[in-house]
């Protein structure tokens, strides 16, 4: 079978073998969650809020469709107000730079299922913070980032 992704959309870790290499979720977080999670619908609502990084999930059109709660922990944002907002526009302005919103673009036109790892300030109102992203773009245009805070950062 073909590897499609390199790693797990939730926990970053590599995935190694795994049958289910298609979801970019590993065996572990499958076995945790007790099926293959269908990333288009908020289904193991309470597992990822239990996950210990950010998850957000955006819709092909980059609206939220999910935003976990330890990322709402780190950014202090109610997730019931910002669910059903534009990520780029509306959320996190920030990222609507080359090395983040770019990429997904890029990552769009190809149309295949793409992951990128990296580092990036977050700049919210009301936190900073150096992260690292594993953003997993899926080619039915949904994108998963798993987000790790490394350090806060100087506002
Ligand atoms: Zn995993």
């Amino acid at each position: 079978m073909l590897m499609q992704f390199e790693r797990c959309a939730w926990c970053s870790d590599f995935l190694t073998g795994s049958e289910y290499a298609g979801s970019a979720i590993c065996d572990a977080c499958i076995r945790e969650l007790g099926q293959v999670p269908d990333l288009t619908v908020n289904i193991g609502r309470e597992f990822v809020d239990n996950l210990p990084y950010g998850n957000i999930v955006l819709n092909p059109e980059g609206k939220i469709i999910r935003y976990n709660a330890t990322e709402a922990e780190h950014t202090g944002y109610d997730v019931s107000k910002i669910e059903g907002k534009h990520f780029f526009d509306e959320v996190a302005p920030c990222t609507k730079v080359e090395n983040f919103h770019g990429k997904l673009e890029e990552f769009r036109r190809t149309g295949q299922n793409t992951q990128y790892l990296f580092k990036f300030n977050f700049r919210h109102p009301n936190f900073s913070a150096l992260v690292s992203i594993l953003m997993t773009y899926y080619r039915n245009g949904y994108t998963v980032l798993s987000i790790k805070k490394i350090r806060d950062i100087e506002t």
